[in-house]
């Protein structure tokens, strides 16, 4: 049975809908961009999020800001992809929600990022919450409204 299964949205917390830390595909802040974008072609994400060493969340990487990064005047340098490291192409400025938010919460966030954080108080990384998990859980809550008033 699923964790969200009996409870209303009100009662849903972004622990029961978030994919846990040990199911993220993550890569850390002195990965060269090369492995980066290795990981994001073969999983077919678009970003996935930076760790530090001890498994604290610093931002997110994505495909987008990989080949930003090495746009040479005419062409991509792709050569660069082994000189330069995730940290210093990365985004730092992400949104972060911890268990215990509401589900409120999480659907304001998903509004403008297909993707959130999910981080302990110390900033330790507990896993992510997507926005299409808030959307079949949305979805869900509406057919089981229907029902119930008919
Ligand atoms: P989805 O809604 O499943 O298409 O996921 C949206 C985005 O969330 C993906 O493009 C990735 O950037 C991120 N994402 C979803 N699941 C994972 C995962 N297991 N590991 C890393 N990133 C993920």
């Amino acid at each position: 049975m699923s964790a969200t299964q009996d409870k209303e949205l009100t009662d849903i917390v972004i622990g029961d809908l978030m994919i846990p830390s040990e199911k993220v595909a993550h890569v850390q802040l002195n990965n060269p961009l090369e492995h980066a974008l290795l990981i994001l072609v073969k999983s077919g994400y678009s970003a996935v999020p930076v760790l530090d060493s001890s498994y604290k969340l610093i931002g997110t990487i994505g495909k987008t800001s990989i080949l930003n990064n090495v746009l040479g005047l005419e062409r991509f340098e792709m050569e660069a992809l082994s000189d330069i490291q995730v940290q210093e192409a990365m985004n730092t400025e992400i949104p972060c929600l911890q268990t215990t938010d509401s589900f409120l919460e999480g659907l304001k966030v998903v509004i403008n990022y297909p993707f959130v954080c999910v981080a302990d108080e110390e900033g330790y990384f507990d896993g992510l919450l997507t926005r299409r998990v808030i959307l079949k859980q949305l979805k869900r809550d509406y057919y089981s409204f229907k029902t119930d008033t008919e």
